[in-house]
């Protein structure tokens, strides 16, 4: 609800630009991780005001609308409600997705952004659109304003200060989320924080296995789907271990992750428990 600050003068208005914004920006490259991992990094002259949290930041892919393009998009304000008000066809397409990493402040460079797509085909745009992609593509993307000053939102995974044994559950769509994580992690540890725990990551095939940051303390293990229904492979085939005292993540972003909820990771009432928690310390279950 906004305050008429005209009437309240108890209340100071927040005259910073929006935490979030549009940014115009261009394919600079794609790179082929693995059979399902693609790699899109992006430019944009104002790429610079991009800011991130690192761990699981999400932001918007921002697809033309069927018809007149971007011409509909309400830039700044209340977008959202406008875009909702906009007559299908008009209406751009927005998709979830991660920040893998931003490279910025280099004098001379251009800061860049890098998305991680898991591929699923054509049958949604954003595979779609992934898929095709070439250098010199543009597009719209959603993201935190630097020149907002933060909190800007859109970060789950938030441990606390004081935890140190992590349980980390995704599949391949939530892969970029929990290897930005795994890198948070090993620099948490890397200041002599104690660090400690499980992740388990679930992907299509045997060639999707990364090679992650993984800090000592952790294990990282990867679970083949190999043709097998999202999330019955890693529930069925492992159960990590979360010792006493854990903080519990699961991340599946793809429809299919949604059975990971009801298929939890481990046998005992303890870990159904931390499975069946898992949306709210760390990494929410997010749906599309
Ligand atoms: C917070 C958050 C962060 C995310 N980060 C990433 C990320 O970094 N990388 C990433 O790849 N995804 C990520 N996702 C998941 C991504 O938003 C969805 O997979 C999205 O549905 C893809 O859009 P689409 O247009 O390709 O397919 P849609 O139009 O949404 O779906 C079309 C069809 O494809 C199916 N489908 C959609 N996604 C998948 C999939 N992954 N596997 C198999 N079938 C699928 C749908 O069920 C539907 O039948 C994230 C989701 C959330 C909520």
């Amino acid at each position: 609800m906004s305050v008429d600050t005209a009437t309240r003068p108890d209340v100071v208005a927040d005259t910073r630009p929006e935490p979030w914004r549009l940014y115009d920006v261009t394919v600079a490259r794609v790179e082929r991780l693995s059979p399902t991992f693609l790699r899109v990094t992006f430019v944009g002259d104002d790429l610079d005001d991009f800011a991130s949290g690192g761990l699981d930041q999400r932001i918007k892919l921002v697809l033309p609308a069927a018809e007149g393009g971007y011409g509909h998009l309400v830039r700044g304000g209340d977008w959202y409600t406008a875009w909702r008000a906009l007559p299908e066809e008009h209406r751009c397409v927005l998709r979830t997705y991660t920040v893998r990493s931003v490279r910025g402040g280099i004098p001379g460079l251009p800061a860049e952004v890098d998305v991680d797509f898991a591929l699923h085909g054509e049958t949604g745009p954003a595979a779609r659109w992934a898929l095709a992609a070439r250098p010199g593509d543009q597009v719209v993307v959603m993201g935190p304003n630097g020149r907002h000053g933060g909190p800007y939102g859109g970060i789950e995974f938030t441990p606390g200060a004081g935890a140190d044994t992590f349980l980390v559950v995704g599949d391949e769509t939530a892969t970029p989320a929990v290897s930005a994580i795994l890198e948070h992690l090993a620099t948490r540890a890397a200041d002599g924080h104690a660090v400690k725990g499980e992740v388990l990551l679930e992907v299509p095939c045997a060639d999707d296995v990364l090679d992650l940051v993984v800090p000592t303390g952790v294990t990282l293990t990867w679970v083949v789907r190999d043709g097998a229904p999202t999330a019955s492979a890693s529930s069925r085939s492992c159960r990590p271990r979360p010792p006493a005292s854990s903080t519990a993540a699961a991340a599946a972003r793809s429809p299919g992750g949604r059975h990971r909820r009801r298929a939890p990771v481990g046998g005992s009432r303890r870990r159904r428990r931390l499975a069946a928690r898992a949306d709210r310390p760390a990494v929410r279950l997010a749906r599309r």
